[in-house]
């Protein structure tokens, strides 16, 4: 049987690879698709992610990467799949996978959702904390496969996050003129 693991995957972690290696126990061919969600703006572009994923289960003979630009189930049907396979790991997962799969399901009614639960040394673990982490310069290796921290982390290099209000930047603008006042404004601490 053929199954999809469709994600964003931006950027993938140890907890999605924990998924796919168990999945590609379960199923003959297990192609893992970087879906492209417009509603998201995301560290990495779409062919990077592929990439990416491409490079970390490079061990696993019946995996195959791939990318759409769709719904997951016009890809399913591209493909020949009769399952979806998915992660779950907290409360807040539950509702959203599950609202995603009654969904799937109307749109086609012979393709089911598996889902698979993490493991509990990943149950915290999303894109987005890595992310939040790497943001600070914080360590990551523990989270993601080497290269995506070293691609991470050269990500970030090129783009600081913004400094904290509460620094004065050393190069703080020199105002040349008082600032302009509204009409009706008066500086404080004039007289009328
Ligand atoms: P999406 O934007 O579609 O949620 P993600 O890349 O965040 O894509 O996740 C893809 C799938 O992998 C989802 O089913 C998500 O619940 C699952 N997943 C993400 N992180 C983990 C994890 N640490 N353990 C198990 N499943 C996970």
């Amino acid at each position: 049987m053929i199954a999809i693991y469709p994600g964003s995957f931006d950027p993938i972690t140890l907890g999605h690879l924990d998924i796919i290696e168990r999945g590609c126990r379960l199923f003959d061919q297990l192609i893992v698709v970087v879906m492209r969600n417009p509603t998201k703006n995301p560290l990495f572009p779409v062919n990077q992610r592929v990439e990416q994923i491409r490079h970390a289960t490079r061990h696993w003979s019946n995996v195959e990467v791939d990318s759409f630009d769709g719904l997951t189930v016009t890809y399913a049907k591209k493909r020949g799949a009769k399952m979806l396979l998915r992660g779950l790991r907290v409360l807040s997962d539950f509702e959203k996978e599950l609202q995603m799969a009654h969904t799937n399901k109307t749109l086609a009614d012979d393709i089911e959702t598996f889902f698979l639960a993490t493991s509990s040394e990943y149950s915290f673990l999303s894109s987005s904390l890595v992310k939040e982490i790497a943001k600070f310069s914080g360590p990551i290796d523990h989270l993601v496969p080497q290269a995506v921290a070293l691609d991470i982390r050269q990500c970030y290099a090129k783009t600081p996050p913004i400094a904290s209000p509460l620094i004065v930047p050393e190069t703080l603008p020199i105002l040349e003129s008082p600032p302009v006042l509204w009409p009706t404004e008066k500086p404080s601490g004039s007289v009328e």
